[in-house]
């Protein structure tokens, strides 16, 4: 099967790189093997996406960017990619299934939670440790957690929590927090969150189940237990970099490195949202970022390419 562009990943980068192209005409197909929308999916309040007054759910907002894109004829294939071939003017796509082609491809593969790595944390996750407080905070009414971290993540998804949990700590390895300013002040306002300031988890300990944690203040040296249900982590995420060939040049965190038109260091290989190396991740710029690198796209088809036709 042959496209003018592969997207792959159907986050907020990927739905808008999809409706960009397929606005403009060209034959595009968007690969997702999970679910539509991405990361912002557990996202049970965005309120900072411009033209929306009210806060809506993550899933509502890709919901609607997956049907604009459909609208104008993208097509959605949910196959596993396995392998691509990224060079010259043909780009190749393998799935499980079917062998695809392409002029351009556009990488929006996303990025995924970090771990804290400690004992206990592979143990319990699922049974009190956990990375979605969206997913899993309705289970922890009346219970005592903690959220481990300092980002917008840490502190809003905490916020969210204390609609259930009796009581919120926020451990933080430093004495100040990363998140946006708006975000802290709420958190400091609310009667629900504790801080736990210069302190890292050691070890999340229980039986069945998570009991407690262990807490090591990194400045008196002093180690404690607290008693506690449940364990969220937000500790910044990394890139789904995995199916990337080495051709393709990345930060030293593993984020691809492009240039202002989205473009990597391979001829026809753009890359837009979370997995790009950048200075800020949010639904707004993955999105400017997808719009941007299916302009590119088309552009470099229509350079390299004596037709736009397939
Ligand atoms: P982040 O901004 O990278 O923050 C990660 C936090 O975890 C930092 O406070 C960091 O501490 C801490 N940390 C990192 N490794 C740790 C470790 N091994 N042990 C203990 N703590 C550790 O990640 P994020 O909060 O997931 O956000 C990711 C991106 O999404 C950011 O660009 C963020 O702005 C964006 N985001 C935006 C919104 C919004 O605008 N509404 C919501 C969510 C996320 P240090 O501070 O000491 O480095």
């Amino acid at each position: 099967m042959r496209y003018d562009i592969i997207i792959i990943g159907a986050g907020p980068a990927g739905l808008s790189a999809a409706i960009y192209s397929a606005r403009g005409g060209l034959k595009t197909a968007i690969f997702e093997k999970g679910m539509i929308g991405g990361q912002i999916n557990v996202t049970d309040e965005v309120e900072n996406y411009p033209g929306f007054e009210e806060p809506l759910s993550g899933f509502d907002l890709t919901d609607k960017m997956h049907k604009q894109a459909q609208r104008f004829g993208a097509d959605f294939i949910d196959e596993e990619i396995t392998a691509m071939g990224l060079e010259g003017l043909c780009k190749i796509v393998e799935t499980t299934e079917n062998k695809y082609r392409a002029k351009s491809v556009i990488i929006c593969t996303g990025a995924h939670p970090r771990r804290l790595n400690v004992p206990g944390e592979e143990q319990f996750t699922g049974r009190g440790v956990s990375y979605c407080a969206t997913c899993d905070g309705a289970l922890y009414r009346d219970k005592t957690v903690a959220v481990v971290g300092g980002g917008d993540s840490a502190i809003e998804e905490g916020l969210f929590l204390t609609r259930f949990a009796k009581k919120v700590y926020v451990i933080h390895r430093r004495d100040s927090l990363r998140a946006q300013k708006i975000i802290q002040d709420r958190a400091y306002k609310n009667p629900k969150m504790e801080f736990i300031w210069d302190s890292v988890v050691q070890e999340i300990r229980g039986e069945t189940k998570v009991q407690d944690l262990e807490i090591y203040n990194r400045k008196t040296n002093q180690i404690t237990h607290i008693p506690m249900d449940g364990v969220f982590i937000y500790v910044g995420i990394l890139p789904n970099n995995e199916l990337l060939e080495s051709r393709i040049e990345l930060d030293s965190s593993g984020f691809v490195l492009t240039d202002e038109y989205m473009h990597t260091n391979v001829p026809g290989i753009y890359a837009a949202g979370d997995i790009r190396h950048t200075v800020l991740r949010q639904v707004v710029t993955a999105t400017s970022d997808g719009a941007i690198a299916a302009w590119s796209a088309e552009k470099w088809i229509i350079e390299n390419y004596d037709s736009l036709e397939v």
